[in-house]
Parts: structure tokens; sequence; C-alpha cells
């Protein structure tokens, strides 16, 4: 009872026993750790769904004897169990990772300045996060102009986390962040959900009908169209993040002029709230990613997803036969977005979120069923579930004393996995190449072109692109005599330093301007992964030489990107070695991968090096790839190349790239080697007529 009746000392009280029911939550939670150590050393689950109804059951016919509603109980308790969940999971995954996702100084990136949604749902993230372990763990929150900085600041290490949006219920998935995803080497590690509900803000006392310009981001003017219609006189002007507008309205100090932002905006910027809620839709979330360099692996007993990207084959059905490898693992889809591939018109890249463990069988066995159907797959991230589904109990019963334990409400009910195929040749080091692992031959679609679809197929051009005027006639004399791809090295691998070391990125866009000026695709090499990127943007094949064949970093750098590699053979390389270096590729999540054997080095030296015509058969026989054939590199000299690329056709190769020079004499590499124009046109009519069964 309070000593006297006036506002403050009640207030005092109320005051007095929110501060008990905090300091209880704080000891409940603690016991929720202590349960979880329990738990883990049991091997038993997370969630005991039979406890926690009746620990619902039992709150609420106590809230009944006090009077409390039963619908206020339950929502308050199921706060407090998503919060015990929060805390067991948290607790599972700092054990199974070593070390807890908020560190002793962690850093997390965004887009926008503080106060901006990205930066809430950051704060709203990590909150739950911190673990008694963990000292000083309040983690420091650093704004970057743009989405791409805020991921380029976690790959440099610059920041641990990003925090990123996703989805939002009005407007979709978001086109720049999905795109972000595919074109960058981060993991996904948690996700978030916020409640964005838009506010209006501006000075206080500012009156809508008074509003002459409203500072909006591009999604809030989607979220809040209704309302914004109904202030016709207003001016919208789009600002990158809520919080910059918001800091806008409130450095112009006038009464014409809104924001539309987060509630704690408002504060922060010492604006007043002009209209709460304004979103056309009451329910507007926003989905949140938080993505850190490495992975995170999610403990079997947590709720997770799975994100991944593909490249579906360009055929009829290639989706719905991707869609149903989840069917058939009874795996359940949370998110099916598209985004078209640059370069390649209609063609689409699908992002998908699944329910499930990337690390257990289910997951594992569909991703590899996935990986034989697709041109390239990506695993994006493997993270718990945000939402903690509440426990459900009937409140008007609720004091009926029947236990469900055996209908656990959280769970979905899925088919057994497919068993584990055996991996063939993994003993090797090397099974994603293997027949065994694929029957059918893999065929690489260029923008149309077809590679190992049983046609021969002549990629031809300079061994480097020299010059426009050089790269656009072997453009033309590649098309007019049937060649169907244009190849240009503009790094070159060159045995001395002192050699033409290729025009780098200003040849790059000569190769390109070449290919799109004939309608033809190019292939270029590459040759450290810092180059890898910025080449697949525009060159439509990548071609890993000789030297790198055992370039592994360079190799994962490619398993990454979604063009189309070729593969060239080492020159001192088995055969053997070729498949798993070529696994590492595969492994990464490249599907497009050929091989090409240049000539090996023997003791042979009438020629540059021994071409090694078997090769092809073999690897025909081992893999499921392409396989071509290099005639000029395995020659050296120009006279031999059209014997060595017509027995190429006749041993059964998919095809052959050749080097030509409109002037061998001047170039300015591999000139000795480099065929004349009118004996590459011999060569294609001599190849024409090898017909192979
Ligand atoms: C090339 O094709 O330009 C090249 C350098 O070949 P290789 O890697 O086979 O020597
Ligand atoms: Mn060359």
């Amino acid at each position: 009872m309070t000593d006297t009746n006036t506002i403050p000392a009640i207030r005092s009280e109320i005051d007095k026993l929110d501060n008990e029911l905090i300091s209880l939550l704080a000891k409940r939670k603690s016991l929720t750790r202590q349960v979880v150590e329990v738990k883990d050393a049991a091997h038993s689950s997370v969630r005991d769904i039979s406890r926690e109804e009746q620990l619902l059951r039992e709150r609420i016919s106590e809230g009944r004897s006090h009077g409390l509603d039963p619908q206020f109980v339950t929502s308050i308790f199921h706060e407090v169990i998503a919060e015990g969940v929060r805390t067991q999971q948290d607790y599972l995954q700092e054990k199974l990772n070593g070390a807890p996702l908020l560190g002793s100084a962690t850093s997390v990136a965004f887009q926008g300045i503080e106060g901006s949604f990205c930066h809430l749902a950051g704060r709203s993230f990590l909150s739950s996060k911190s673990s008694p372990n963990t000292k000083g763990g309040e983690p420091s929150f650093v704004g970057y102009p743009t989405h791409l900085e805020a991921v380029r600041a976690v790959e440099s290490g610059a920041c641990d986390y990003a925090v990123l949006p996703i989805e939002n219920t009005t407007s979709g998935g978001i086109n720049e962040v999905y795109d972000l995803l595919l074109n960058s080497r981060v993991s996904i590690v948690g996700e978030e959900k916020v409640s964005t509900k838009p506010c209006l803000l501006g000075s206080a006392g500012a009156a809508l009908s008074h509003l002459e310009r409203v500072y909006a981001t591009p999604l809030s003017v989607s979220e809040c169209g209704a309302f914004l219609a109904s202030l016709p006189e207003c001016r919208i002007e789009f600002v990158a993040d809520s919080a910059i507008g918001a800091k806008r309205a409130r450095q112009s100090g006038s009464k014409t002029e809104a924001a539309i932002a987060s509630v704690e905006s408002a504060e922060m910027f010492g604006l007043a709230v002009l209209k709460r809620d304004i979103a056309s839709h009451d329910e507007s979330f926003t989905r949140f990613i938080v993505i850190a360099k490495q992975p995170r692996k999610v403990d079997q007993r947590i709720p997770s997803k799975t994100a991944i990207v593909m490249h579906t084959l360009n055929k009829p059905g290639a989706l719905v036969e991707a869609l149903s490898v989840f069917r058939d693992h009874g795996i359940n889809l949370t998110k099916l977005e598209s985004r078209p591939v640059p370069g390649n018109s209609w063609e689409e890249m699908f992002y998908v979120d699944f329910v499930g463990n990337l690390e257990s069988e289910r997951a594992k066995a569909a991703i590899a069923e996935l990986t034989k159907l697709v041109r390239f797959i990506k695993v994006l991230g493997c993270f718990p579930a945000c939402d903690v589904e509440p426990t459900l109990v009937d409140t008007t019963e609720a004091e009926a004393a029947s236990s469900q334990a055996d209908s656990p409400s959280c769970s979905v009910e899925v088919r057994e996995p497919a068993a584990p195929k055996a991996a063939p040749g993994k003993d090797k080091g090397y099974k994603l190449v293997t027949r065994e692992y694929k029957e059918s031959n893999t065929v690489i679609d260029v923008g149309g072109v077809k590679i190992g679809d049983g046609n021969f197929l002549v990629i031809a051009g300079p061994c480097s692109v020299e010059s426009r005027d050089q790269i656009m006639s072997c453009a033309r004399e590649a098309r007019n005599h049937g060649a169907k791809i244009l190849r240009g090295g503009v790094f070159k691998p060159r045995t001395s330093p002192y050699s033409f070391q290729g025009m780098g990125y200003e040849g790059l866009d000569l190769l390109v301007e070449a290919g799109r000026s004939v309608g033809m695709p190019v292939i270029t090499e590459v040759m450290t992964t810092e180059d890898v990127e910025r080449v697949a943007e525009k060159a439509d094949i990548i071609q890993i030489g000789a030297r790198n064949m055992q370039n592994f970093s360079l190799l994962k750098a490619v398993g990454q990107i979604r063009r189309p590699v070729m593969l060239k053979r080492g020159m001192s390389s088995s055969i053997e070695e070729v498949l798993q270096a070529t696994e590492y590729i595969l492994a990464g999540g490249n599907q497009q991968v050929f091989l090409c054997e240049r000539g090996i080095r023997t003791f042979e030296t009438a020629t540059r090096g021994t071409l090694d015509i078997s090769a092809v058969p073999v690897l025909k026989k081992r893999t499921h790839l392409p396989v071509f054939i290099d005639p000029s590199h395995a020659a050296g000299v120009r006279d031999l190349v059209a014997p060595l690329a017509l027995a190429a056709k006749a041993v059964g190769a998919d095809g052959i790239i050749v080097e030509f020079h409109p002037e061998p004499e001047k170039a300015l590499s591999d000139g000795p080697q480099a065929l004349r124009f009118p004996q590459f046109e011999k060569l294609m009519e001599d190849l024409r007529k090898i017909q192979v069964s």
C-alpha cells in the first residue's frame, strides 16, 4: 500500500515493482542457463513442449486467481519462454563454435547512420547475444554510405558483422542485397525480423496540412504509400536511410519538413512524432540478415534455416526439377526469390531459404542432388531461425491438467531422408567430377553457345589482346569461319618478367567489345584471386592456365563465381591431379567447368609440349565434364597446329582452343604458334570433313 495517494508516490511504488520484475527475470535467465548445461550434458533437446505447455497452463491459472486476463498472461509468458529458448540456443551455439557471437570488441557494419532501421535491427539482434563470459561486450556500430561498403568492411576484416535488410512485407525482396550476396565471400550467420512501424517525425507542433517536404527511403515510400497520398501538397525527397531523413528534417528546423523514420529516431534527433504507424499494412516487417566472413555452425537441436543461391539450366522445367529435390527430401522452403543474371537475358538466379541444418543428412543429400541439376550453387549460410514458435495452449481450458506430451507443436512432418549415397572417389580426393557421381554429360550454356553437347566447338583468337584493331579483326575472322567463342589473354603468364604481360583491364574491355560486336562470348585467363570477380563481371568464361592448375586459392575463388571455367592441365600434372584440381571448383559450387589438355612436359623437345591425346578418352571416361584440346600451346609451331587439331576432333574431344594472329610476326606473345588467317580458314574446312560417331 502507498503512504499517500499522490501520483508520484504511486509511481514510485510501480517503479519498485518493475525493478523487482526485472531482477526476477534476470534470476530466471540464469536458471535457464543452468538448465541448458544439464540438457546439453544429457544430449536432450532444447525445447520440451509438454513442459512449456504445462508451465503456461499453470501460469494462466495462477493469473486467473489474481484476476489477470489469460491472454495477458499468455502473451507475457510467450515472451519469457522465447527469451529462455534464445538463451539456451545461444549457449549451444557458443559451445559449438568455440566462441560467442558477440566478443569483447565486436564491430558491426550497417548502411546509414545511427538510428536507421539497419542499426536498430543490428542492436536488437545482438542485444540477446551477450554472454556472461564476455565482459564489456557492447558492440560498436559503424555506418557506411552503402550496403556494398558494409559488406566490403566484413570481407576486409574491418568489421566482424554487417546487418543487411533482405525482405520487407510490402516491397518483397531487396534486390541490391541479393545481388551483393551472390558476388561476395561472406556467410549469413543470423537473421532478425523487425517490425519497422514507420512514423512521421517533424518539429514539435508542425501541422500535417502545412508540410511541404518529406524525407523518406524508397522502402518507406512503398510501405506508406496510402498515407503519403493523403499529403498531396508534399514533395518526397529520397534519402539513403531513414535516420538521414530524420537528421535532415531536424537540421532544417522548419515546420514544413518531416521525415519517415522509426519512433526511436524521434528521440535521437530531437523530433516530435507527428503521426505513428503510418504503414499501409498493420503488419509491416523487415527481415534483416547478419553476415560474417566465416560461417558459424548451428547446433542440430536449434531450428535453423539454410540459404542457397542456384543457377538452373536453361531448359524447360529446370526450376521445377530443382525444386522437386526439396520436396523429395521433405524439406520445407521459406523463401524463393529470383534475380536476373546480368548479361544473360531472361536467365534467372534463384535464391532459396529452406528449413533445416546444412549439416543434417537430409540437407546434405538434397544439396548433393541439386548440384547435379544446376550450373551453379552456392550456400549463403546456415543460421538459427529468428522466430521462436510460441507454445500453444487453449487458454479457456488452461486449468485442464491433461498433458499433451505427444504432440510437440513445432514439429514438422517430414519424410525420411534418402539414404546417403556412397561418395564415389572421395578416398581419391574427388567425387563431384566423376561419372559415378553424375552419369550424364555436363553441357555448359554460354549465352546460347553450348559446350559439350556433342558438337565439336572451336574457340579461337589471339594469344594476347594487343590493340582494338587486332582484336576486332580476330573477332571477325573467328565469327566468319565458324568459331563460336573468342579467346584473348589480357593477363599473361609469361615465363620471363621482361616479356609482354598483357593489357590488363583495358584489354579486357577491348576483348568484350570485340566479342559483343560479332555476337560471340569471350574467354580470358585470370591469374590472381583479386582479379577473379572483376574479370568475371565482364568475361563470359574464365580460363585458369596451366601454370595455375594447382593454385588452390584461385581454384576456390573461381568455384564461387557464376561464370563457366576452362581449367587447363598443368604441364607436369597427372590426370589424377587434374581431377582433384577440378574438384576444388565444383566443391566451391560452380558446376560449369570444362577441361583442356594443352601438352605436357616430357623428354621430347621437337614440340613445345607433348600433346597427351589419350588424356581425352581417359578424361571423358572418368568425368562428365567437357574436354578440350589446345593444339597451339602443345605444338609451339604453327605448322603442327592443324594436325593436332584434327586429331582432337577424331579422338572425341568436345572442342579446341586455338591461337591465330593477323600478323604473327608482329605478335607480342606466342607468334611462332599463331596460325595465319588462311591457315585457320583451311583448318576450319578440314575439321568439318571429319565425322566422329
Ligand atoms: C593461354 O592459353 O594463353 C596460355 C597461357 O596457355 P597455357 O596456360 O596452357 O600455357
Ligand atoms: Mn599463348
